[in-house]
């Protein structure tokens, strides 16, 4: 795959997990990085540390996804300090399960709002400096969950399924105009966002995957970096499943 210097990537949620190693991974191959994240600065701190490491310009920004302000100034960030914004992958991501005759309407909206409508204020701000670049790739980070539902997480399901619509969607407004716009579905991957899961229901989850074993934010990363690559310019409205074949 060829280089990406001279490139910039926005990573949202790039602190820690699977966001954290698409950053180092954009920044490998040479592109200059911004990321978001929500509150961790410690994460947020090493993580930076770690994209200047690589030689590549790197800038790190608080601020919540969901926020039009917040989302706006990441984009602008990259615009004003970084030369552009060529790369836009959309990944922060939150749960907050719970069976659906249980769950908060607090629950279901924090899901769709940081998951859904954070990725579309995104990809508002990122529109206008790629179409007049005449150049774009936007990822979208799914779930293996979108297409097949999961108990507890009807709030979850719908935002990841949500982002494949709007992937769709701008990838048909978009295609004429050099920008690409695709998903990808991770299954099981190991970050903080799954410890959490009790034994039984990890051991459970194994089972169902053919390579037999969860995947690493690496995996998905490799991903993103080659739907994010100027190679792939002919691959938009798809969908790349990570998951080791689980959702089969
Ligand atoms: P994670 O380890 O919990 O990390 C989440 C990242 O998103 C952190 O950098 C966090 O920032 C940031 N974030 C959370 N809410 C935010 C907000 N409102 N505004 C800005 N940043 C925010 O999650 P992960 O497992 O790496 O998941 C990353 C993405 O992959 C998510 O969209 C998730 O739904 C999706 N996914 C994960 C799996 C899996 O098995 N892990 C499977 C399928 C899909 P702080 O560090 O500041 O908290």
């Amino acid at each position: 795959m060829g280089s990406m210097s001279g490139k910039t990537a926005v990573v949202t949620g790039g602190s820690r997990g699977i966001g954290r190693a698409i950053c180092l991974e954009l920044a490998r191959r040479g592109a200059n990085v911004v990321f978001s994240y929500a509150g961790n600065t410690a994460a947020a701190e090493k993580t930076l540390e770690e994209l200047k490491a690589l030689g590549v310009e790197a800038r790190a920004v608080q601020g919540n996804v969901a926020d039009p302000a917040a989302a706006k100034t990441l984009i602008d960030t990259a615009v004003k300090e970084l030369g552009g914004i060529h790369i836009l992958v959309n990944n922060a991501g939150i749960t907050r399960d719970g069976l659906a005759m249980a769950m908060k309407e607090e629950d279901f909206d924090a899901v769709i709002e940081t998951n859904l409508k954070g990725a579309f204020l995104c990809m508002k701000a990122a529109i206008r400096p790629m179409m007049k670049a005449r150049y774009g790739r936007i990822v979208n980070m799914s779930s293996v969950v979108a297409l097949r539902g999961n108990p507890g997480q009807v709030n979850y399901c719908a935002s990841k399924a949500g982002l494949i619509g709007m992937t769709k969607s701008l990838a048909k407004e978009m295609g004429a105009r050099g920008i690409t716009v695709n998903a990808v579905a991770p299954g099981y991957i190991s970050t903080d966002m799954t410890a959490a899961l009790p034994d039984a229901a990890r051991q459970a989850m194994l089972s169902t995957i053919p390579v037999g074993r969860a995947g690493n934010p690496e995996d998905v990363a490799a991903a993103v970096a080659f739907l994010a690559s100027e190679e792939a310019g002919y691959i938009t409205g798809q969908v790349l499943s990570v998951d080791g074949g689980m959702g089969m």
